[in-house]
């Protein structure tokens, strides 16, 4: 299978394209391939990563016309992700612009089955963001996160264990739509879903960010590795340290891992410079 991607510098000019197999990106300008440090460079990466990770398309991206900007923003070192991003998703400026952004999303096919997009809930300023899979039933019925029996775990880990309030922290999945019959999620729909997770993180701005589960933690850490390695440890997610732990769902059939879960969450805490509940010790 075989794509073209346009590649469009920060002022929304096309500066690359690449035809995208399901081996290896190929760049029509080698020239600006060699320049080590080039948004070519880096858009390369990038794709490869993904390729090695199984990606096999990306949402088909129609750019509006921009009007020509004074100064370019600067590029930020890691901008290649950026440039795949539709441009008003870029240019929100706030989590309900980015709503409006997103609509009523048909990016992938989850649209046909979903009855409400489930796109996260909090504090717009939260230091602490919590980040799992995609909705249930129970989350797809009520349009928020984290609303039945996981969720209600999820709630005491919060409260019981942390300190907080869930008001305090905001609360987001990678997939906004609920797989049929809470499938996995498939690639091209978290390929669609992942630039909204990555914008909202980029507004709120958190001190740190805990992934819930398998799932959560490697689309976020572009990894394979189980999360019974991952969690416990500290990554990073475009800047903001990541803490990887078990998914509520998991622990409701595991209880013997909440222990594990509580080591995380002081981890977390402490990073925070937080109190440790005494419960939580
Ligand atoms: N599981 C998730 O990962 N997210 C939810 O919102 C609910 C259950």
């Amino acid at each position: 299978m075989q794509r073209s991607i346009s590649l469009r510098d920060t002022r929304g000019l096309a500066c690359q394209k690449f035809t995208v197999t399901s081996r290896r990106p190929q760049s029509n300008s080698p020239e600006l391939d060699a320049q080590p440090d080039g948004l070519a460079h880096k858009a390369r990466a990038f794709l490869e990563r993904e390729i090695d990770l199984g990606l096999e398309s990306l949402p088909v991206v129609t750019a509006k016309p921009q009007p020509p900007r004074v100064a370019p923003p600067p590029a930020s070192p890691d901008s290649a992700p950026d440039l795949l991003l539709e441009p008003a998703i870029r240019e929100a400026v706030s989590l309900e612009s980015l709503r409006g952004v997103l609509g009523d999303c048909t990016r992938c096919k989850l649209a046909g089955g979903r009855k409400t997009i489930v796109f996260g809930v909090g504090n717009p300023s939260a230091e602490l963001m919590f980040v799992g899979e995609g909705p249930g039933e129970e989350e797809d019925l009520q349009g928020l996160p984290f609303v039945g029996r996981a969720g209600s775990l999820l709630t005491d880990i919060i409260t019981k264990g942390m300190g907080l309030k869930r008001e305090d922290v905001y609360i987001a999945n990678v997939i906004k739509c609920r797989p049929p019959n809470n499938r996995n999620p498939e690639l091209d729909e978290i390929a669609a879903c992942e630039p909204f997770l990555r914008k909202q993180i980029a507004l709120i701005k958190p001190r740190v960010i805990v992934a819930l589960g398998k799932f959560a933690a490697q689309v976020l850490l572009r990894s394979r590795v189980p999360i019974s390695k991952l969690r416990g440890v500290w990554s990073e997610f475009d800047g903001v340290p990541l803490m990887p732990t078990f998914h509520p769902a998991y622990l409701l059939r595991n209880p013997a891992d909440k222990r594990l879960v509580w080591e995380d969450v002081k981890q977390v805490l402490e990073r925070l410079g937080r109190p440790i509940p005494q419960r939580g010790r």
